[in-house]
């Protein structure tokens, strides 16, 4: 079945996987809670299960800002 990473801060699908078998410990989310897991996860027949997560590019954004480029600060 498919997998496709939707960002969560910019609302861009960034990854598409297929995989044979979904197991959610190859997902890297077993260590969520269910009801984590119902926020995080969900299933669409166009693109499969829904996985949210941030892409590269907002991840950048987010928590790499560079120094000193806030002004008046
Ligand atoms: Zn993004």
């Amino acid at each position: 079945m498919r997998v496709t990473y939707v960002c969560d801060i910019c609302g861009q699908p960034h990854e598409t996987v297929e995989v044979e078998d979904v197991k959610l410990e190859n997902l890297g989310i077993n260590t969520l809670t269910p009801a984590e897991r119902e926020d995080i996860i969900k299933y669409n027949d166009e693109q499969g299960l829904l996985l949210h997560s941030i892409c590269p590019s907002c991840f950048e954004k987010q928590f790499v800002e560079p120094p000193g480029e806030r002004p008046g600060l």
